[in-house]
């Protein structure tokens, strides 16, 4: 069979496939625990399922209009004014079937063959490869464990060539937990309107943030900022919704014209009756989310503080999203099977094969030498897989 070159550029999700093994594991009957999830582990709240069941019983069940329907557009545009201070118009937004989608219709709009995109690393694992299927090249900016992995404006200043399109943005980031300042936005801001880029920023994780961070949307920088922003967000961390589907961009009308086309010849509209859960979520699910995110905060001291605790393992403390990337670098000599671990694709290995423990490698987000821990799972949970760890890499030569 000959497949498109296309599908040849890119692989598969890896935080999807280890998340898919994970369950799969556990439905066999083995006890495996699993912090690979980008899911919080919190059922979706009541209030939102039950404006999906009144939506289903009055028969709101057909197409919609494909950018999304009136209603959530409304409730979207009330968010961005009460959490970020941003005013758009109804053609400024359209929804998509996940902030994943989002971010590929994005692509798919602005990025020609040969042109680059600008992405710090560690990165979400999806970035890159969307980008690549537009022909476009993605270029990567490294940020440092040492300054917990903040952004460094002059290197992606130095990154920019004339054939860069755009930067992507994401804070809180995935994988780091890192959670980029107002003032940082600003120098990224300067870079991007001097240069003519376009800011893609993936704001997903917004509400997950401690320590008294505030989030601050690339897009409320500036007038003129916002003109060159393509926000990206959604329902499914927030209010506990992966599986409904849906995310949307805010961007300057030309941007999500384009997009709407594209979203009309392939998905057509989000699911209707998860539109409507949507609307529920995002005007009455804030005291979810925020107890939520305090629960949260409790599980990310106690993980970090345990991770520090193991031999060879360090771990800085994220201010935002809910994971943690320590570096395993201590124990990469330990012998496991007869040869050195080496590499943190190896220690995932091993973790899952004599820990029962599933976590997603480093070398996933462009960041050797580091695991990442989702603790959007029981504090239970976290503490038998910490142990479970530590009693393992006791058994390497
Ligand atoms: N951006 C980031 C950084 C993510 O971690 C995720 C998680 N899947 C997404 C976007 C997409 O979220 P979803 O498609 O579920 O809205
Ligand atoms: N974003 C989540 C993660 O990084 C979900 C998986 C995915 O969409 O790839 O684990």
């Amino acid at each position: 069979m000959t497949l498109s070159s296309r599908t040849k550029t890119i692989a598969p999700s890896v935080t999807l496939s280890l998340s898919a093994k994970a369950k799969t594991l556990k439905a066999q009957g083995v006890d495996v625990v699993n912090l690979t999830a980008g899911e919080p582990d919190y059922d979706t709240p009541e209030p939102v399922k039950e404006a999906a069941r009144r939506a289903m019983q009055e028969g709101f069940t057909k197409y919609t209009p494909t950018s999304g329907i009136d209603e959530l557009k409304s409730a979207v545009i009330e968010k961005l004014r009460r959490d970020n201070g941003l005013e758009y118009q109804k053609s400024e937004i359209i929804v998509s079937c996940g902030a994943k989608h989002s971010l590929y219709n994005i692509s798919q709009a602005l990025f020609e063959p040969g042109d680059e995109v600008i992405i710090p690393a560690p990165y979400w694992v999806t970035y890159p490869d969307q980008v690549r299927l537009c022909g476009a090249v993605p270029v990567f900016v490294p940020t440092e464990e040492k300054e917990d992995f903040n952004i460094r404006p002059e290197a992606i200043r130095s990154a920019v060539t004339p054939r860069t399109k755009a930067v992507i943005i994401n804070s809180p980031c995935n994988p780091t937990g890192a959670a980029t300042e107002r003032r940082i936005l600003e120098r990224i801001a300067e870079i991007a309107l001097e240069h003519g880029l376009y800011v893609i920023s993936d704001e997903i994780y917004e509400p997950f943030v401690y320590d008294g961070f505030r989030h601050t949307s690339l897009a409320a920088v500036s007038g003129e900022m916002k003109k060159r922003t393509l926000v990206v967000n959604g329902v499914s961390k927030a209010y506990a919704m992966t599986g409904w589907r849906i995310g949307y961009t805010a961007a300057p009308k030309e941007i999500v014209e384009a997009m709407d086309t594209l979203q009309s010849q392939s998905t057509s509209n989000p699911t209707s009756i998860a539109q409507k859960a949507a609307v529920a979520a995002l005007r009455e699910g804030g005291s979810f989310t925020k107890e939520m995110v305090s629960e949260f905060d409790r599980r990310r001291r106690v993980i970090v503080e345990q991770l520090n605790r193991i031999p060879g393992f360090s771990c800085t403390l994220p201010r935002g999203a809910f994971y943690v990337f320590p570096n395993v670098g201590g124990i990469l000599s330990g012998k496991y099977k007869g040869r050195p671990l080496e590499s943190s694709a190896r220690v995932a290995d091993f973790l899952l094969e004599e820990c029962k423990v599933v976590v997603v490698p480093g070398e996933a987000f462009g960041a050797p030498g580091h695991l990442r821990l989702s603790y959007a799972a029981s504090l239970e949970d976290l503490t038998k897989a910490l142990d479970r760890i530590e009693s393992g890499l006791k058994t390497l030569g």
